[in-house]
């Protein structure tokens, strides 16, 4: 069984959910991870989390919508965590590719996650765009002056330097389908590189479909692509690679029991 470790069902309609979860069960995807992007929207996720036995979902703002709002404090974000079906805090972080909130503020935004991973004892699921070195700094600070924290480095698109930063500090690292595209060597190179126990595997669907539907509105199902281009580097069967991706996923999210 494969895990979607990050996608976004609430970007499907009421309609078109039940056949994208039928579509996932028949690809072998028996659980998902519905993702908070902000705070409006992240209380509202564990009702359609409830709405099925296999979905969970996170609790956070995401960098895009930093500004929008009064950034959280940890104890606002952690107290939406006490729901059997929230089992992370995110996703936050870092995107100065798109720069949609002043940097400043997606600062203060990410620290408030991680502070709140700390206080809830969850795992946060981080997004990292062209901000290697502030990401690298601020979980090095936090973690310096608050003591530890878990986290995923998820859609994993960075440098070597910042997958090892986080593997180092006891971090996992996600792949969606970006790993299958023609052009990721350098990204296939550090997928084979890291140690196998910190790897999960997602899809960030609605977005990033993996070959061969790339360009198409991914879904949870399409993740059993992305998972054989990771179980071909790593010399795994597909069979393999999902039990070490699941087993990698409950170590982690160890709410999702
Ligand atoms: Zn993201």
């Amino acid at each position: 069984m494969l895990i979607d470790s990050h996608c976004h069902l609430d970007y499907y309609t009421e309609a078109e959910r039940p056949d994208v979860l039928a579509r996932a069960a028949a690809a072998g995807v028996g659980e998902m991870v519905t993702i908070g992007t902000t705070l409006a929207q992240s209380r509202r996720l564990p009702a359609l989390a409830e709405a099925q036995p296999n979905i969970w979902c996170t609790v956070g703002v995401h960098p895009h919508h930093a500004a929008e709002a009064p950034v959280p404090t940890a104890e606002d974000i952690a107290a939406l965590t006490d729901h059997p079906r929230v089992i992370g805090i995110g996703e936050s972080g870092l995107d100065y590719f798109y720069d949609r909130a002043p940097r400043a503020v997606q600062q203060d935004n990410f620290r408030a996650h991680i502070r709140a991973a700390r206080l809830a004892g969850l795992p946060l699921a981080i997004h990292a765009r062209d901000a290697d070195a502030d990401i690298a700094r601020i979980l090095q600070e936090e973690s310096d002056n608050g003591g530890k924290f878990a986290f995923l480095l998820h859609c994993f698109s960075s440098s070597r330097g910042l997958a090892e930063t986080g593997i180092r500090m006891g971090g996992y690292v996600s792949f969606s389908g970006i790993l299958t595209f023609p052009k990721s060597t350098d990204l296939r190179d550090i997928a084979r590189d890291l140690p196998a126990n910190r790897l999960l595997v997602e899809t960030d669907a609605p977005y990033l479909a993996p070959v061969p539907f790339r360009g198409k509105r991914n879904e949870p199902g399409y993740v059993a692509h992305t998972a054989k281009v990771l179980a071909e580097l790593l010399g795994l069967t597909p069979a393999a690679l999902a039990d070490l991706t699941t087993a990698n996923f409950r170590r982690l999210f160890r709410k999702a029991a």
